[in-house]
C-alpha cells in the first residue's frame, strides 16, 4: 500500500491490546463493527475453500449483530463470504467492497467495477495459460479480482511467477495490482478499497454520526486502507501481524482473541 500523508504507522508488535483497552477506547460511544474474514474470523488455511467459520464464532457474530451493526469486509466474493458466514442480519462487502449486500435484500455495487469485467476475463485466461508450468501456482478468478496464489510454489519459481503476472497486468490498463499474504492480486484500476466501502456503508446505514465509533478488525495488507481511512474517526485493530508497519492502533493476537473480544463487546453493549 502507498504511504498516505497524515497516516501514522506503528510497529504491529508495539500496539496495545484491544482486549485490555475495551471498553475505554469506545469513549462511551456505540460501535459499528467491520471485520475482515480470513485470518480474523477464520484461521488462514492452505485451501481458501476450507476456511470455514466455527459454530462458536457464528454464534458470537449473531449475538453481536443483535446489539450493533456488523459488516464483513473481505477480498472474497460477496456470495462466497456470505455462504461461509450464513447469517442474515449482517452486511457483506465482498471484492474489497465493490459488491455489498445486507438485510432486506440490500444489494449494490458502489465502486463501478463492472466496467473491468472484460479485462478480468482476458487476464485470467492469460494467467491460467502462462502459469500452467509453475507447480503450485493457483489462479483464482473472483468476481472483481484475480488472485495468483504462490503459497505452495517453490521459492526458486516465485520470481518467474511474479514476472509473468506483472507482464499480464501491464497488458491490461483497466487492472492494477493489489497485495496480500502470498498472493498477487489483479483488481479493477479504480479508486475504491475496503476503507471507502466502510465509509460508504456508514453513510448508507446512517452510522456516520458523532456518537458512533467504527471499529475495523483486519489482519492483511488490504486492511491497511481501512485502518488508514479510520484514523481520527474510528479504531483500527490488527490481528496478528503482517510484513509491514500498520495504521491500526490496537491489536489482537489471533482468531481466538477476536472471538473473545467480540464476546466482551457484546457483553458491554448488553449491560
Ligand atoms: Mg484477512
Amino acid at each position: 500500500m502507498k504511504n498516505q500523508p497524515g497516516v501514522v504507522k506503528h510497529d504491529p508488535l508495539a500496539l496495545p491490546s484491544a482486549l485490555d483497552n475495551l471498553p475505554a477506547f469506545l469513549e462511551g460511544k456505540r460501535p459499528a463493527v467491520f471485520l475482515d474474514y480470513d485470518g480474523c474470523l477464520s484461521p488462514i488455511v492452505k485451501d481458501p475453500a476450507k476456511a470455514i467459520l466455527s459454530a462458536g464464532m457464528r454464534n458470537t457474530l449473531q449475538q453481536l449483530a443483535k446489539v450493533c451493526s456488523v459488516a464483513i469486509v473481505s477480498g472474497r466474493d460477496r456470495a462466497d463470504v456470505a455462504r461461509l458466514v450464513q447469517l442474515d442480519n449482517l452486511y457483506f462487502a465482498g471484492s474489497h467492497g465493490f459488491d455489498i449486500s445486507g438485510p432486506d435484500n440490500m444489494h449494490t455495487e458502489p465502486g463501478g467495477a463492472k466496467a473491468a469485467l472484460p479485462a478480468l476475463d482476458a487476464a485470467a485466461e492469460e494467467l491460467n495459460q502462462q502459469l500452467n508450468s509453475i507447480q503450485g501456482a493457483l489462479v483464482e478468478r473472483k468476481r472483481y479480482a484475480i488472485a495468483v496464489h504462490y503459497r505452495n510454489v517453490q521459492d526458486s519459481e516465485v520470481e518467474e511467477l511474479k514476472r509473468i503476472t506483472a507482464a499480464v497486468l501491464g497488458a491490461h490498463p483497466a487492472l492494477k495490482e493489489g497485495l496480500g499474504k502470498k498472493i498477487i492480486e489483479l483488481k479493477p484500476n479504480l479508486d475504491w478499497h475496503k476503507g471507502k466501502a466502510v465509509f460508504w456503508l456508514m453513510e448508507e446505514l446512517n452510522l456516520n454520526k458523532p456518537d458512533i465509533v467504527p471499529l475495523y478488525i483486519g489482519d492483511d495488507i488490504t486492511d491497511e486502507d481501512a485502518f488508514a481511512s479510520l484514523q481520527g474517526r474510528g479504531v483500527g485493530i490488527l490481528v496478528g501481524e503482517h510484513d509491514d508497519k500498520t495504521a491500526a492502533e490496537y491489536r489482537l493476537e489471533n482468531v481466538e482473541e477476536v472471538e473473545t473480544f467480540l464476546q466482551k463487546l457484546t457483553q458491554h453493549l448488553t449491560l
